[in-house]
């Protein structure tokens, strides 16, 4: 029972990814093209300071969106191969609470904040600013 129940959830997120995966490709392609027009139909410098901008931003926002494709691309394979929904770490079910949050995660709450952990410790360690405070600290 509990199977059959997390199998359908698993579909759910299958057909949810599918869904997202043509938004991405779809906003994708329109800022693609929306960015061709304006590099140009614009000519004068102070245009072209803010077009630069304002590509940066489309650029460090097509970065995140396509970090995302691969995310659901990744899950729509993990769903194919039938390894959805478990710790990439650990091999244990990732909670259902936590999948219906982050349902591109890959692992479960426990080594996810051990991964954090270990992460955060790691950019402080290259941050002069904790660096500091952490010596001052000693
Ligand atoms: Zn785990």
């Amino acid at each position: 029972m509990e199977n059959q129940t997390r199998s359908e959830v698993v579909m759910k997120f299958k057909s949810m990814f599918e869904q997202e995966r043509k938004n991405l490709l779809y906003s994708n392609r329109y800022v693609n093209e929306d960015f061709h027009f304006q590099t140009e139909d614009l000519a004068d410098e102070a245009d072209i300071t803010a077009t630069e901008m304002e590509t940066e931003m489309r650029m460090r926002l097509r970065n995140r969106e396509t970090l995302y494709l691969k995310k659901i691309d990744e899950a729509l394979k993990r769903i194919s191969d039938g390894t959805f929904g478990s710790c990439e770490v650990c091999d244990e079910d990732i909670e259902m609470k936590r999948l219906e949050v982050r349902p591109t995660t890959t692992m479960c709450v426990g080594c996810k904040e051990e991964s954090e952990r270990r992460e955060s410790l790691h950019i402080d360690g290259h941050r002069s600013k904790s660096l500091g405070k952490r010596l001052r600290l000693a």
